[in-house]
């Protein structure tokens, strides 16, 4: 295994850096599968900052395209990714799960001394991505098998942290 980046993210909050970098995507163990072709890279910045509030945050920003496969015509389907979102860290998983379920805040992630970069990235992509990804104008007229294929994205997305 190659090293992989890791932040303390109170320290990183503490201090307003910021660290940036490229992943593979074929470093991506959950999303990887879901990718019809797992070629190229996604670069990232995650700084470190304080919101309104005081609170410690990260803002993650990631850009790159991911190659998808439409759900109509099953052929690949490019997906321009440019996220930028502000996290809220969390000291505890008990402070994540107090907040009111369904409410509108921002993302909370629980802060660690050695946050791994990739796993934040990772879970950002993964919220990116449409649940049943089809091509705006799709050569297939109507659905390739309706009803008998489940969209891999939807179980994918209970592998994301939180409640979000
Ligand atoms: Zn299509």
């Amino acid at each position: 295994m190659s090293h992989q980046p890791v932040i303390d993210g109170l320290e990183l909050a503490a201090s307003g850096a910021a660290l940036r970098g490229t992943f593979p995507l074929d470093g991506f163990a959950r999303l990887r599968g879901t990718l019809a072709s797992d070629a190229g890279e996604v670069a990232y910045v995650v700084q470190g900052l304080r919101d309104e509030r005081g609170r410690p945050c990260l803002r993650a920003k990631v850009r790159g395209a991911l190659q998808l496969r439409c759900q109509r015509c099953l052929e690949a389907l490019e997906l321009d990714v440019d996220v930028d979102k502000v996290l809220v860290l969390a000291a505890s998983q008990a402070e994540i799960d107090a907040e009111p379920a369904g409410s509108r805040g921002p993302d909370r992630v629980l802060a660690g001394r050695d946050m791994p970069v990739r796993d934040l990235i990772e879970d950002e992509l993964i919220l990116a991505m449409p649940y049943a990804p089809r091509h705006e104008r799709c050569a297939a007229a109507a659905p390739a098998s309706a009803g008998a294929r489940r969209f891999p994205f939807t179980g994918l997305r209970g592998l994301v942290r939180g409640k979000n």
